[in-house]
């Protein structure tokens, strides 16, 4: 199962992707969580990234676009893999096509999560991460300890970007470069649209049978 996760930021596509991950056994590569961990590292790439990150910009295409074909020629994606937060402009999507018919694995279906901008804001200046890629919500989503992760136990913390005047850059960059993808996926005829503001798990009920046409 080829799928990508699309959406803008806060939508809810790191906490599908991780119970989907999990459901469907395909690998769960997600940009973020991949150069989040370069930025822990101090690795170049980290280095190179932070700078962006941090102002809620995009990191340029040339970096993501070796950083994903690495990914996907690695052998856990035999079977199928799970893209969230990758691709973000017109430039990678078209990188990313050349990349999966090099390895012969093109995209079932790009699952577009609809969420409203207000709803958007609540949930990115609530979210906590642990850097193990699970994400909770102070309100909507809580971990059964305060502060505690479930699944690693390792603390919690708050995203240097999920700060008010960051996520309004973050959205805004959303609008302006990636927005377009949907039309892009849509004229491709990939684009399946689910409504991203119910429950996590009326959400996953509703992404599960969509992939499940292409188990
Ligand atoms: P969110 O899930 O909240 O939208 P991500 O964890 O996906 O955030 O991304 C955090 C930041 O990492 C982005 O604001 C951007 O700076 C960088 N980033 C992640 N994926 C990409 C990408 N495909 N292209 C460019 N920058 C990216
Ligand atoms: P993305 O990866 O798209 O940026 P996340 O999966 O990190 O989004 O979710 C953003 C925030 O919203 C997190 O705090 C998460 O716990 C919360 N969240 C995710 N899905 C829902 C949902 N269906 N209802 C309410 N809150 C949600
Ligand atoms: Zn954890």
């Amino acid at each position: 199962m080829n799928i990508a996760l699309f959406g803008p930021p806060g939508a809810g596509k790191g906490t599908q992707a991780k119970e989907l991950s999990n459901h469907y056994k395909i690998p769960h590569i997600s940009t973020g969580d991949i150069l989040r961990a370069n930025v822990r590292d101090g690795t170049e790439l980290g280095l190179k990234a932070k700078k962006y990150m941090d102002k809620g910009e995009l990191v340029p295409d040339e970096v993501l676009i070796g950083l994903i074909r690495n990914r996907l020629t690695e052998p856990d994606c035999g079977q199928g893999y799970l893209l969230d937060g990758y691709p973000r402009t017109i430039p990678q999507a078209d990188a990313l096509s050349d990349i999966l018919q090099d390895i012969k694995k093109p995209l079932d279906a790009v699952i577009n999560i609809e969420v409203s901008d207000e709803e958007l804001v609540k949930r990115l200046s609530g979210r906590r991460s642990c850097s193990c890629g699970e994400s909770y919500h102070i309100m909507f989503n809580p971990p059964d300890k305060e502060g505690i992760c479930d699944s690693c136990g390792a603390e919690l913390y708050q995203r240097d970007d999920d700060r008010e005047d960051v996520i309004r850059q973050r959205l805004a960059v959303y609008n302006e470069k990636t927005k377009p993808l949907i039309d892009y996926y849509d004229n491709a005829g990939l684009l399946v649209n689910v409504d991203g503001s119910g429950t996590v798990e009326a959400v996953f009920e509703d992404i599960c049978r969509i992939m499940d046409q292409f188990k």
